[in-house]
């Protein structure tokens, strides 16, 4: 329900002026590029500002939206368990955690068997790192150039943006990275000190950059081959996104460990998780409370990753997202036809989707304009170049032609004010 235009005026007064004051002023600036207006409700695809403007969820927050917002399955599971007991007093073991578990080692590829519930992606890659070193005994880690694994200081130290790690050296030593998309380049860099190699099997936040075909399944190999271990960031592109569970079932390989977050918990709660292969966890059952975390594996998102999961089996959502996504290329590589001069590329896969802008601040002003125009978009944190689309999967082909257009929209303003800021020769 939105308040009344009194209210409304005041709500986003208020809000820009305690995030000038309070939260970032930084930020508040970058919101009022979008417009000065503040999120207020959201359902499906659709989401609506305070004062009513809707706006079709292209972001999905960014691939947080699997289901779409406040999908009925997910939100009635967390409520019922919210009536019932929403955090753990971790005295006891508690069912939904069990049965996440039991649906993950389910869902996800080969013999990944045992999880670990923390509350974000950062978190889950920084237990994978750890237990691939307490498995292993070795501290290298490998990881590749323009990777995302979150910024805290073990996933920033795998991760491969120089913007967002130089501030913070000295970062966690043993880290190393090598070029995305090259199997050599792995085989010439394992060393007697290396435990793992952590890659995204396809990298979200460097642009939507698909590696070749082979590259997993070569990477697998030299795995095994060189006695490492295999961990696969999912975070993004896990859960249905890619048009598969699990970007991972494209190459048809099995990680060590795999990471997960975002779409896990519905758009309802959020919630990370890393999987393992039964061998890794014989340290951490000798010692269970090596790793650990207070809110991680708490019942209200344990319920939404359960309400979620069945949800995307039973609707095989997955193969919507394959169906969908695929539409949404097509309309975009037309569109993008239309705009040859301010776009380079279009690429993607499920609902995972890049366009490749000529320039960034090219790329911010059709971001911009997109908002105006009602359609919600994502830059990329590794690549200012690449808007990033990531909608949820039960999107409909209406809402993907209408989408398009508001994009093509945006695109023709950005066109005419690029047009009339050239200087007359
Ligand atoms: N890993 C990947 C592949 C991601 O895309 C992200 C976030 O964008 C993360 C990890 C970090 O997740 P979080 O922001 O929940 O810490």
């Amino acid at each position: 329900m939105l308040p009344d235009p009194a209210a409304r005026k005041r709500i986003i007064e208020e809000t820009y002026r305690k995030y000038t004051a309070f939260v970032n002023p930084g930020l508040a600036k970058v919101f009022r590029l979008t417009g000065e207006t503040v999120e207020w409700e959201a359902s499906g695809v659709v989401v609506r500002d305070v004062n009513g403007k809707e706006y079709l969820d292209f972001s999905g927050g960014p691939a947080v939206f699997v289901l779409g917002h406040r999908h009925p399955r997910v939100t009635a599971a967390v409520i019922e368990q919210i009536q019932r007991m929403p955090m753990s007093v971790r005295a006891l073991p508690r069912p939904p955690e069990a049965d996440l578990a039991e649906l993950l080692a389910e869902v996800t590829p080969g013999d990944l068997r045992y999880s670990f519930f923390c509350n974000s992606g950062a978190e889950a890659n920084e237990g994978a790192i750890k237990v691939a070193r307490l498995a292993t005994g070795r501290p290298g880690i490998i990881g590749t150039e323009g990777a995302f694994h979150g910024k805290t200081f073990g996933a920033l130290s795998a991760s491969g943006r120089e913007k967002y790690r130089k501030p913070f050296e000295p970062l966690v030593p043993g880290f190393r990275h090598i070029p995305y998309g090259e199997a050599e380049a792995l085989e010439a860099a394992i060393d007697g000190e290396t435990a793992a190699f952590i890659v995204e099997p396809i990298q979200g936040e460097s642009g939507v950059r698909i590696p070749p075909p082979d590259y997993l399944p070569r990477v697998r190999e030299i795995c095994d081959r060189r006695g490492i271990l295999l961990i696969a960031d999912e975070v993004q592109t896990g859960l249905g996104r890619t048009g598969r569970m699990f970007a991972c079932d494209h190459a048809g390989i099995t990680p060590d460990i795999m990471t997960l977050a975002k779409g896990l918990g519905g758009g309802v709660m959020p919630i990370g998780a890393f999987v393992a292969r039964p061998h890794l966890w014989e340290k951490m059952a000798a010692e269970p409370f090596l790793h650990s975390s207070t809110f991680g594996g708490n019942q209200a998102a344990c319920a939404a990753g359960v309400a979620t999961i069945r949800t995307l089996v039973e609707e095989a959502l997955p193969q919507r997202a394959a169906e969908m996504g695929a539409q949404l290329l097509d309309a975009l590589r037309g569109m993008a036809q239309r705009h040859s001069g301010l776009i380079r590329e279009v690429r993607g896969r499920g609902l995972l989707i890049g366009m490749e802008f000529s320039d960034p601040d090219i790329a911010l002003m059709a971001a911009a304009w997109s908002i105006t125009e009602g359609v919600f978009v994502y830059f990329s944190l590794n690549n200012p170049e690449v808007l990033r689309l990531a909608p949820p999967l039960i999107i409909t082909p209406e809402q993907i032609a209408t989408g398009v257009g508001r994009i093509d929209r945006a695109l023709s303003e950005v066109t005419r004010l690029l047009a009339e800021m050239e200087v007359p020769s």
